[in-house]
């Protein structure tokens, strides 16, 4: 059993720098949970503070229903491995995983026996006698987690730990993580800034800003209900498209007008925005809901500007006269730089924004 709670956590630096403010955070048993953020947003603090490398401002911390404010890092029964994973250079594999099992006094057997079992875990059987530098990054890598996972924590927490490996064994790793917590069977907190990671990896996502939570919630819930316009920008990729439109009634009917382009709205769509008629909404429409028309029909009219084709799909990006748009097409269409195309949204998929809140209107 292990679960952690975060009430009403904030974190002011000395100095005066708000890094965390009033985070509210329940870690299930067994659930592995990322904080998600640009550089700079909390998470890492918000981790260091579970990890208790860092003192607590406000609120109050539990560990399996105990409050661990003042409980120092190495009396609350977890692991952590860092994005450099600071292995000691002079020591062999197996000396690097035992040894923080060696300083708190474990007998030797005890010893033996966990580090070969976590050897087993990660595949890394053959590598105990060797040295740090012997070892590529991956497999460095692997031994960090082995040093973490020698300890039976209660909780593990991770902070961007594949960030100094190659996009490919990043991927590698990403699977090789979320196999082992599915072996383990451990309460993970894991902290990045690649939505990515977020999206694949997480039971559940805290989505943090500026020190501030913004949604919570598993990664299909916050792909298809974002609570505002940063959570719809920041999780999915290519991100979202944003488009200004005035609201416009029109013979009973709810318009969308982009400048350039009219899209008339779904009825339930008009119910819900009817009271903005008249006034500017953001409209988001995910890159794979803009669907391009060979017809040239009543759409968005744009102009191709850029075009990535990534084999599976190409990314097109067009502008109109007010907004750069990305699509995701199928690989037979074919554009050149300079053509004009028309879109059409799958507008039972968009997402109505407030200019000013940036908050989700509900449609
Ligand atoms: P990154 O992905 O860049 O590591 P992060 O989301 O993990 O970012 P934090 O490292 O938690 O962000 O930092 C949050 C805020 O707190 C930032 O504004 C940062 O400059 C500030 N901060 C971090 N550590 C300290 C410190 N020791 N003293 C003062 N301010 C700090």
């Amino acid at each position: 059993m292990a679960t952690v709670e975060l009430k009403n956590i904030g974190k002011v630096y000395e100095g005066g720098v708000r890094a965390v403010d009033n985070a509210n955070i329940t870690v299930n048993d067994r659930e592995f949970v990322v904080f998600v953020g640009p550089s700079g947003c909390g998470k890492t603090t918000t981790l260091r503070m579970v990890a208790g490398l860092e003192d607590i401002t406000e609120g109050e911390l539990y560990i399996d229903g105990n409050l661990v404010n003042d409980v120092p890092p190495k009396d609350r029964d977890i692991a952590m491995v860092f994005q450099n994973y600071a292995l000691y250079p002079h020591m062999t594999v197996y000396d690097n995983m035992a040894f923080g099992l060696k300083i708190r006094k474990y007998p030797k057997a005890e010893i033996q026996s966990r580090v070969k079992e976590a050897a087993g875990v990660l595949e890394i059987e053959e590598l105990l006698d060797r040295k740090p530098k012997a070892l590529s990054g991956g497999q460095r890598q692997r031994v960090a987690l082995g040093r973490a996972i020698v300890r039976k924590p209660k909780v593990f927490l991770f902070d961007e730990p594949l960030s100094n490996l190659d996009a490919k064994l990043r991927v590698q790793m990403r699977a090789e993580i979320s196999a082992l917590h599915t072996r383990l069977q451990s309460t993970m907190i894991y902290v990045t800034h690649d939505q990515v990671e977020a999206m694949t990896m997480a039971d559940k996502i805290v989505v943090m800003k500026s020190g501030v939570i913004q949604q919570i919630g598993t990664p299909l819930e916050l792909y298809n209900n974002p609570a505002n316009r940063f959570v719809a920008g920041f999780i999915g990729s290519p991100p979202m498209n944003f488009i200004t439109v005035k609201l416009r009634e029109e013979a009973g009917k709810l318009i969308a007008d982009e400048g350039d382009s009219q899209i008339e709205l779904l009825p339930r769509q008009a119910a819900a925005v009817k009271n903005l008629a008249g006034k500017d909404v953001v409209l988001g429409i995910r890159p794979e809901d803009l669907i391009y028309d060979d017809k040239g029909g009543r759409g968005i009219r744009t102009r191709v500007e850029v075009i990535e084709p990534l084999g599976a799909s190409t990314h097109v990006y067009v502008s109109t006269k007010k907004h750069q748009l990305i699509s995701v097409v199928p690989p037979t269409i074919q554009f050149k730089v300079g053509d004009e195309a028309v879109f059409h949204p799958i507008l039972d998929r968009a997402r109505f924004f407030d200019v000013e809140t940036e908050q989700t209107i509900p449609v």
